[in-house]
């Protein structure tokens, strides 16, 4: 039967229904941007709060567009890490209690897992082998997918990951918090080759990322420079430019060295308009497919937990009936789907 999904890791509280014959039925998303917006940044404690607030009426909401009522479902799937311990302990606990009292399974998912099988909520979804791009506001990961569930990691971020990047740099030349389509959205103003930031270790082999130097770069030539928007603007494009070239060279590499023919790319980052062309291009270059999340699917829902939840469940996995969640998971350390 349909599963529910629930999300609640970080600041958005997601929700979704997906049913493995019949795909998506419904999803709905809580945005708490504005809650933690005067802080600069995610508050835990008010987070895990807005969660208690939102999650109900949301879960209410979307059996209803669904058509569905409680009894209908056949599972539930939630986000059990890596995340704010306070904030997946709220959607572990509705979701455990929802199955509980419903005599139905349930199963944690990983939110990482929830990313990378996103482009799959799409038409012509890809199939494993393939490698993953992943690429959010926490992690910065190239990833070997031999199978769901069979993940080996390629390359790391040493520090900062691509969608920090993103919110520190634009947070240092004065934009607006969430920074990261902020950024990407100024960027679009402006013409490309003012400046001239570094493609960091692309100059070496290997397929790990550094973005934290690349912020250096930008806060001096900001410093340095007339501090007018238009300024602004070509600071934000010559940036974003260095990312996504970054980001296609190590595509490409990863792409060489283990002679796969799709990749998938998801995470937040990947809704940047221009890193989205530029690995199309590569693609188009090697011969080799890529596949994308839907815009508001690269960011957290809640349709990325259902649907790698009851691609679990329909496996025949799911949890002990606790409350568990875990802050930190490694991806490679989840069971192969077989
Ligand atoms: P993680 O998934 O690693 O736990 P997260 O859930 O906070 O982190 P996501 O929701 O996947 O991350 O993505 C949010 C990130 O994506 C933010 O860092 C944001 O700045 C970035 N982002 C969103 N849209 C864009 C865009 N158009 N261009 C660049 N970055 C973007
Ligand atoms: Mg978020
Ligand atoms: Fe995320």
């Amino acid at each position: 039967g349909p599963v529910l999904g629930i999300e609640t890791s970080c600041d958005e509280t997601g929700v979704a229904v997906y049913d493995r014959q019949r795909g998506l039925l419904a999803h709905a998303l809580y945005s708490q941007v504005e809650l933690h917006a005067e802080y600069g940044g995610v508050v835990p404690e008010l987070a895990s709060r807005d969660h208690v607030r939102k999650l109900l009426p949301l879960i209410r909401q979307t059996l209803a567009e669904a058509g569905l009522a409680v009894k209908d479902l056949g599972g539930v799937a939630y986000t059990a890490g890596p995340g704010l311990v306070g904030a997946l302990l709220v959607g572990a606990a509705a979701a455990r209690s929802l199955a509980w009292g419903l005599e139905i399974p349930a199963i944690g998912v990983h939110h990482m897992e929830g990313h990378l099988l996103a482009p799959m909520l799409e038409d012509d979804p890809p199939e494993p082998p393939f490698v993953a791009l992943l690429v959010s506001g926490g992690h910065s990961m190239l990833i070997e997918v031999e199978a769901i569930g069979r993940y080996r990691l390629l390359g790391d971020t040493l520090d900062d990951a691509a969608g920090e990047a993103f919110d520190k740099t634009a947070k240092l030349m004065g934009l607006p918090y969430p920074g990261g389509p902020a950024l990407a959205s100024l960027a679009e103003t402006a013409e490309p080759g003012r400046f001239r930031f570094s493609r960091p270790m692309t100059d070496r082999p290997g397929l790990d990322f550094s973005f934290s130097g690349l912020k250096t770069q930008v806060l001096l030539a900001w410093q340095r420079s007339d501090g007018s928007e238009a300024t602004r603007a070509a600071v934000a494009r010559d940036f974003e430019e260095a990312i996504v070239e970054t980001l296609a060279i190590k595509c490409r590499r990863a792409m060489a060295a283990t002679g796969a023919r799709r990749l998938v790319v998801a995470g937040g980052v990947g809704a940047n308009r221009r890193l989205r062309a530029a690995l199309a291009g590569a693609g188009n270059a090697d011969a080799f497919r890529t596949y994308f999340p839907r815009l508001e699917f690269c960011t957290d829902n809640g349709a990325m937990i259902a649907l790698a939840g009851a691609i679990r469940l329909e496996a025949g996995q799911h949890d002990d009936p606790q409350i568990k969640v875990f802050p930190r998971w490694d991806l490679e350390s989840l069971p192969a789907v077989i």
